[in-house]
């Protein structure tokens, strides 16, 4: 049933162009989850539901909040959602990230919406990071464009990418936390409070 439903949506997302993480990099994210014991996770740019769905799959304790700016991905997301019976522990927020603040913290922060706007997200969410939670971001490949900014001609794709590689930068020299990058899917960070990388 919830198999069923998780294919639709890849189809879904397919013919209508909506970029949902590639199936390496939401298995790996899963294992991660669950290796790490991930309970309470906040997601900014849910799209259709997809990785908040198979997120919370990994274990029935999960609860997942998703924030998504788009009306239409948010309502698709909210069918999705109940389609596959997780409507009890995937809360979605229709707005835009940047223009709510959150109380909460959580275990983990998937940062998966506009790529020009990471160093933001970054800032306005870290404060709803638990001491032992981290930040995960995706796209840190960009289709394996940010190795090679100086050869793209496209002069809106090269400030796109330029600003990935900023947030690359940002993480890699952020006083207060440390991050591994993974190259599997479209490339993965994974940041941690410095003082709490060997927990
Ligand atoms: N995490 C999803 C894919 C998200 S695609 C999955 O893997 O299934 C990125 C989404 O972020 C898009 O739907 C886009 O509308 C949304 N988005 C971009 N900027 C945003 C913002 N500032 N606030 C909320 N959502 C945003
Ligand atoms: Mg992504």
């Amino acid at each position: 049933m919830q198999n069923d439903c998780l294919k639709e949506m890849e189809k879904y997302a397919e013919e209508n162009n909506i970029p949902i993480m590639e199936k390496k990099g939401i298995n790996f994210l899963c294992e991660f989850i669950r290796k790490n014991d991930i309970k309470k996770i906040l997601e900014i740019g849910t799209a259709i539901g997809y990785s908040a769905i198979k997120m919370a799959l990994v274990d029935d304790d999960i609860n997942v909040v998703s924030i998504e700016r788009n009306q239409d991905r948010y309502i698709e997301a909210v069918k999705n959602i109940k389609k596959c019976k997780l409507e009890d522990r995937i809360t979605l927020i229709l707005s835009d990230a940047l223009n709510i603040d959150l109380e909460d913290k959580y275990d983990m922060i998937f940062i998966d919406a506009a790529k020009g706007q990471y160093i933001n997200f970054f800032n306005h969410y870290e404060k709803n990071l638990l001491d032992d939670g981290i930040i995960v971001s995706d796209n840190m490949n960009f289709h394996g464009l940010t190795k090679d900014v100086d050869k793209i001609e496209n002069k809106n794709l090269r400030q796109l990418v330029t600003k990935i590689n900023d947030y690359i930068e940002f993480l890699k020299n952020h006083e207060k936390y440390d991050t591994k990058f993974y190259k599997v899917g479209d490339g993965i960070a994974i940041t941690y409070k410095k003082d709490m990388i060997n927990v």
